[in-house]
């Protein structure tokens, strides 16, 4: 796989996401990612966005202010 940006080398790695909801912030850690060793920048497979949908719905109900969650542990 190619980097959609530069066109680099990308390899496995992980992040963290912080997102931004309405009632709090949302910030989900170890999440398997490819990173771009040129421009730094990250990209998720399908199954992985997914996830992340379904993590953030989840987080949504529980109306906290700051959530952190493990990736690894949530998956
Ligand atoms: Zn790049």
């Amino acid at each position: 796989m190619k980097c959609m940006r530069c066109g680099n080398d990308i390899f496995e790695s992980t992040t963290s996401e912080a997102i931004e909801m309405d009632f709090g912030l949302l910030v989900i850690r170890n999440i398997p990612c490819y990173k771009c060793e040129k421009c730094d920048e990250i990209f998720y497979t399908g199954d992985v966005v997914l996830k992340l949908e379904e993590i953030t719905e989840k987080v949504k109900q529980l109306e906290q202010e700051v959530t952190i969650i493990d990736y690894q542990k949530a998956a």
